[in-house]
């Protein structure tokens, strides 16, 4: 058995999806309220961009995977039109069902899938666009994560990764406060729940910075990988292109 993190502790590989699964079963309810006062609503400019790099085709089929409650999937459905497919995709049951019934009241039906990253139940070379956001960081094996996304797409597909990242220096000292003492209490404030703020905490910086992850893409079968900072690099958006 080997072990991996889970933010700043040490645990069993086995027991982390597990223990991810928690965090999101706890904050599921208040998620988007949650984004919205912890990022001070930049997270809608971080996906908006996202939604812009990706430049969807009507037709186009996507996957989105860790979609949580569906922000992504939502833009991306409105781009691609009657003809083209957006499936959208989480392990965890209570975040679908949340972003389910967000797109229902909106009049949008999507297809929907509980399925796990690293191991993805669908068919090789599918897709012309796969996107994952703020979801890898919370995977086991993301080696194996980023070989499933290659392998589902077409080639000449795109994978777009929107993840937290290393922030420029200048702004650390200040970031870090903020992460450490500021977000753990709006958790217990809203949501009633310090801990899985905390988690986030950590396991943003425990989570590869852009070079690692460009490198780790590169490793994953992507030929060509760019890399946009935004916000100073609190978040890059990585863009993979199959060969
Ligand atoms: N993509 C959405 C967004 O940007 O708002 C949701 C992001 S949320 C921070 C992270 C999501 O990753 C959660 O919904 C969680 O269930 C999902 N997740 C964690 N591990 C996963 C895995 N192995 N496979 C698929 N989804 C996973």
């Amino acid at each position: 058995m080997s072990d991996t993190h889970f933010g700043f502790q040490t645990v069993d590989e086995s027991q982390k999806a597990s223990r991810v699964r928690g965090v999101f079963d706890s904050v599921a309810s208040k998620y988007d309220v949650m984004n919205d006062l912890m990022s001070m609503g930049m997270h809608r400019a971080w996906k908006a961009y996202t939604v812009a790099v990706a430049n969807l085709r009507e037709g186009d089929q996507v996957l989105d995977i860790a979609g949580g409650t569906g922000d992504l999937a939502r833009a991306f459905a409105k781009r691609v039109g009657a003809k083209g497919t957006v499936l959208h995709t989480d392990i965890n049951e209570a975040m679908l069902r949340v972003g389910r019934d967000r797109l229902l009241d909106e009049g949008m039906a999507l297809p929907t899938a509980i399925c796990d990253g690293e191991s993805l139940p669908l068919r090789t070379g599918s897709f012309d666009l796969v996107s994952v956001a703020f979801g890898l960081r919370n995977m086991t094996h993301k080696d194996k994560a980023l070989a499933e996304m290659n392998r589902v797409l077409k080639p000449g597909g795109r994978l777009l990764v929107l993840e937290f990242s290393k922030v420029a220096q200048p702004l650390s000292k200040a970031y870090d406060w903020y992460s450490f003492n500021v977000l753990p209490r709006i958790g217990q404030w809203v949501a009633g729940d310090a801990d899985s703020y905390r988690y986030l905490a950590e396991s943003i910086r425990v989570h590869p910075g852009q070079a690692e992850l460009k490198a780790m893409m590169k490793t994953a079968g992507f030929g060509h990988v760019d890399v946009h900072n935004l916000s100073a690099g609190v978040v890059a958006l990585h863009v993979g292109i199959k060969c």
